[in-house]
């Protein structure tokens, strides 16, 4: 591999920033890792190679801040072999707004503009920008790319992109934009591999991870997401809500005195599987449980998904293929199996023994003869960040 041929990509959340480091025209993955408890300390960085092995481990008494998480981490970079030559930094940014349909440069305009944004996403876009002002700071000359996670749902309908609001109000920009686009590029990409009659199907997918959403795809294009102006929209996930009647959100305010604030905290922290189980937000530890409440929880999500699968299926005017993806998605074999149970009206049968042990990569776990067939594909939208990264920097 050339020296200059390393793209760092980064994910950056208000405690961790989360780094991938790929090298290669292809590009592929050399190690990765993360930086966790950021400003709450003992700040750690971990990195892992492909395997997943722990190769390094650090960690500071006091917190570091974003600044200071990326200086460790691009000390760590230039003593790798090459990790001084950056190509360029891809960044994972949650938010593009109604303007950005793709990838990129993160000049001081495309910067202005996002700050202008920061309203929309403010649990997130501030740590993106912070992440992208130090790696400017750090890396003076490297090429920034922002990839945005709403930037795959711009070709939707404008329908499919709207609230019954006034005008003056969509104006403002409160519409939906729909959320992890980068998860759901990266399956539509990899499914005709799988199949190349999936390349002009109707698909639906599932991103089930601490978030969780779907996306309905059409000849691989955005046609519907479960998230929409913000990312607590849609199927309950590991502390968010998902979708409740905005009634709510007056009532909890009106008669329950709370403010925006405890309102944020209920919606965002404290719902979901964990919410609903008062037990946890992860889904393994639920399934361990024999609690009632942790199998409600599992319950619950399992309901809303096949609802928003028939909703989805309507926007696409049927179905042809449905998809499971993120770490519940990849990994529960239970929710899928309920999930596939439940959606048996659609024509899908589910192969037990496939989904039983799906292995890696992207795997079929319906039977042949199931009019959906159904898929495991394993989400890396660390990959699809780096190839828009690549690309962007190879056009004039
Ligand atoms: P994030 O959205 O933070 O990237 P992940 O995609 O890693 O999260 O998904 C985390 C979720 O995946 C957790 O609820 C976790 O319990 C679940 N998960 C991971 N492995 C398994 C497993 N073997 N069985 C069931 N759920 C799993």
């Amino acid at each position: 591999m050339a020296a200059n041929d390393k793209v760092l990509v980064l994910n950056t959340g208000s405690s961790s920033i989360k780094f991938s480091l790929f090298g290669g025209t292809a590009p592929s993955l050399l190690f990765k890792g993360r930086i966790e408890n950021l400003f709450s300390g003992p700040t750690r960085f971990v990195v892992q190679d492909t395997s997943n092995e722990v190769v390094h481990e650090q960690s500071w008494p006091d917190p570091l801040d974003h600044a200071a998480g990326m200086r460790a981490l691009l000390d760590y970079l230039a003593q790798q072999p090459g990790g001084r030559d950056l190509r360029a930094v891809g960044h994972r940014i949650v938010h593009g707004g109604a303007l950005y349909s793709g990838p990129q440069w993160l000049d001081d305009t495309v910067l202005t503009a996002l700050e202008a944004l920061v309203a929309l996403a403010p649990l997130h876009l501030p740590h993106n920008l912070a992440a992208v002002r130090a790696a400017i700071a750090m890396a003076p000359g490297v090429p920034q790319v922002g990839c945005f996670d709403t930037a795959f749902h711009r070709a939707q309908p404008e329908l499919a992109q709207a609230f019954a609001l006034p005008p003056d109000i969509t104006d403002l920009g409160i519409r939906r934009y729909g959320f992890h686009g980068l998860s759901y590029e990266y399956i539509a990409g990899r499914l005709p591999d799988a199949d190349p009659a999936l390349a002009s199907a109707r698909v639906v997918a599932a991103h089930l991870g601490n978030g969780a959403s779907m996306c309905a795809m059409a000849r691989g294009r955005s046609v519907a997401s479960s998230m929409g102006f913000t990312a607590v929209d849609g199927l309950p996930m590991g502390t968010r809500c998902g979708a409740v009647d905005p009634g709510v959100v007056l009532y909890l305010i009106d008669q329950l005195g709370m403010d925006v604030a405890a309102v944020q905290d209920l919606l965002y922290l404290r719902s979901g599987l964990l919410g609903v189980s008062g037990i946890s937000s992860d889904m393994r530890t639920l399934e361990a449980s024999g609690e009632p409440r942790a199998q409600l929880a599992i319950d619950l999500m399992v309901y809303r998904i096949g609802r928003e699968l028939g909703s989805m299926a309507a926007a696409l005017g049927g179905i042809d293929a449905l998809v499971f993806s993120g770490g519940i998605g990849e990994n529960s074999v239970a929710l899928r199996a309920a999930v596939c149970r439940d959606a048996a009206w659609l024509g899908v049968t589910l192969d037990p023994e496939a989904n039983a042990a799906p292995g890696g990569g992207v795997v079929r776990i319906s039977t042949a003869s199931s009019t959906v067939s159904v898929w495991v594909v394993p989400a890396n939208e660390e990959l699809m960040i780096a190839r828009h990264t690549l690309d962007i920097l190879g056009q004039p």
